[in-house]
């Protein structure tokens, strides 16, 4: 594989993610944008986590493609689903009605590397106990 293959039609190698258990799988074309962690206390509820490391992609050209098809969709604001695998609660995505892109969990990729989080929202309320390095207050996030 070192030597170029045919691009595909939108120049980009797909980028895949998806839960625990395998059920809920995506796939889209690049780029990963806004890559920011968020520590708001809805993230943190409803994933488990003290803190969530997320990227806007944009719909055109994203596919749910796992057995399990669509999230399980939660309404957790006036204008804002969360979804995660029925089965094993994983795989957990962010999506505001009407907009272009949805927000993945970037630890969800299957390669965990490929975007790096360049700020953080809602750092008041991250747990005292967890330390980051290299990040600075951001205003937007998902409340
Ligand atoms: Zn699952
Ligand atoms: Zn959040």
């Amino acid at each position: 594989m070192s030597e170029a293959a045919p691009s595909s039609a939108a120049g980009h190698d797909a980028i895949e993610g998806g839960c625990l258990c395998g059920r809920l799988r995506f796939r889209f074309s690049g780029p990963i944008d806004n890559p920011h962690y968020c520590s708001c206390r809805m993230c943190q509820t409803s994933t488990g986590a003290p803190i969530v490391a997320w990227g806007d992609v944009k719909l055109d050209g994203f596919a749910w493609t796992g057995p399990g098809g669509e999230p399980a969709w939660f309404r957790s604001s006036k204008r804002t689903r969360r979804g995660h695998c029925a089965s094993c609660g994983g795989g957990a995505v962010c999506l505001d009605d009407g907009a272009d892109f949805i927000c993945i969990s970037l630890a969800s990729l299957d390669d965990p590397n490929l975007s790096t989080p360049i700020g953080q929202s809602f750092a008041a309320s991250s747990p005292k106990w967890l330390k980051l390095s290299r990040t600075k207050p951001k205003g937007a996030g998902h409340g």
